[in-house]
């Protein structure tokens, strides 16, 4: 479910024209969605809230960053109560500068630095999730050293990996991310024992763009059982942080499990365990909100009847093709008239890479037609990159028949500022 929708003929972001974000921004340009976004956040937190008894009265949802890190779609998440995961100091920077207060805010990832874990802690996030005996034993130096005692979560790997792609697979036994379960029980109890953190539960996150509940199931499961001998030997666990994974539907599927599916068995697996849960989507809460619009630079005919698209969008721009050959729908702005026949769809870099799909049935496109990429709101403008010298992407958000670049394109001038010359070179 999106708002981009055909308005007389021409697609449009809930009421404004792509055609004249395009005249007035240029391309490539990405466009978000806030219909969409406050949509997907509310039938979260609606399906959340239906189960108070199994996930919390309080039940957190807190937006994974890094799938989108533009400041004022962090800001529109933040004034319908949505809190934030992050995996850096930066990241948490971001949150706090669109008003989503610490206390809402968690910190994962695999490898924290000293500074940013004194940085979490003086800014007061909600919680730490702990992903290594190392990474704990450098928390509680850091915690000691400021007489804190912050609240942390164990990371575990339940050794079950689900995802669309084995490059977004993080639950599994060989991956880098989380405690093993072995492991992750004693770790619990050093970090009871020490006076400067305090534990308040578990987190799990198993991969991204997952299709199927019974990966996410079995390892919420497998969560629940050490959350219970934990609880056996006698610690607290307060907290099941749950994380996020749950795919969207980039082929048009309409077998995916749906959110309120999503929901209950969460509340299914919890049921009696009396936590409050925590959810960390990214890609459920941005994906369908944002498009890549792009113009057809020109078409290449090759003699053995083989189209290449050239659009001036390339892989620095949406890299999920080249990172794991990923998917994304393209569709004229425009509707076209005419037979439909395959293009590969390439951008301009000069990497063999640089191609976003082979064989797409499309009608007849010409050079400076107009064309967006869907589904693009998630893992697009965050990966991308001025390689080839090509200047970052700009981004706009749409609210109704409200738009503004929140993200603008930087002339070439301010790039070279970035690099200021070394003296001896001047
Ligand atoms: C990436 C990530 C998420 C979000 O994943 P999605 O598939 O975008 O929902 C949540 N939690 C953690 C710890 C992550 O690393």
């Amino acid at each position: 479910m999106n708002h981009f929708d055909l308005i007389d003929g021409a697609l449009h972001a809930e009421r404004v024209s792509l055609e004249r974000i395009a005249t007035t921004v240029g391309t490539p340009t990405y466009v978000y969605s806030s219909a969409t976004l406050t949509r997907h956040y509310s039938l979260l937190r609606q399906a959340v809230d239906r189960h108070p008894k199994q996930l919390g009265a309080g039940a957190l949802i807190a937006f994974a960053v890094k799938a989108n890190s533009n400041l004022s779609v962090l800001a529109t998440l933040a004034k319908l109560g949505c809190g934030a995961d992050t995996v850096s100091e930066g990241e948490i920077r971001r949150a706090l500068a669109s008003d989503i207060p610490g206390d809402r805010i968690i910190f994962s990832g695999v490898g924290k630095t000293d500074a940013e874990l004194a940085f979490a802690i003086d800014v007061g996030v909600r919680q730490i999730n702990i992903e290594s005996g190392a990474e704990l034993d450098r928390l509680i130096a850091v915690a000691a050293a400021k007489g804190v005692a912050p609240a942390i979560a164990i990371r575990v790997n339940p050794k079950i990996g689900a995802g669309g792609h084995a490059r977004i697979t993080t639950g599994g036994e060989t991956d880098k991310f989380g405690v093993p379960i072995e492991e992750a029980i004693p770790l619990y109890a050093r970090a009871i024992a020490s006076p400067h953190l305090t534990p308040v539960g578990l987190a799990c996150h198993i991969g991204s763009q997952i299709t199927a509940l019974e990966p996410m199931e079995a390892a919420f499961r497998t969560v629940r059982q050490v959350a219970e001998t934990l609880r056996g030997q006698g610690h607290p666990v307060e907290r099941l942080d749950l994380g996020g994974g749950l795919g969207v539907p980039y082929h048009g599927q309409t077998d995916l499990p749906s959110i309120d599916d999503y929901v209950a068995m969460c509340a299914r697996v919890l049921d009696g365990l009396d936590v409050e849960a925590a959810f960390e989507p990214g890609r459920l809460l941005a994906a369908n909100a944002g498009v890549l619009l792009s113009r057809v630079i020109q078409v290449n005919q090759r003699a053995d009847g083989r189209r290449f698209l050239v659009l001036d969008a390339g892989m620095n721009d949406l890299m999920r093709p080249a990172l794991y050959e990923a998917f994304h729908d393209l569709v004229p702005v425009t509707p076209r008239e005419g037979e439909m026949g395959p293009y590969d769809l390439v951008g301009p870099i000069c990497e063999s890479t640089d191609i976003f799909a082979r064989d797409r049935q499309l009608p007849p496109l010409r050079a400076g037609d107009l064309v967006a990429f869907l589904s693009a709101g998630a893992y697009g403008a965050v990966l991308s990159s001025e390689y080839n010298s090509r200047p970052l992407v700009a981004e706009v958000l749409v609210d109704g028949d409200r738009w503004a670049v929140v993200r603008p394109r930087p002339s070439y001038d301010e790039m070279w500022a970035r690099e200021p010359k070394a003296e001896w070179l001047e």
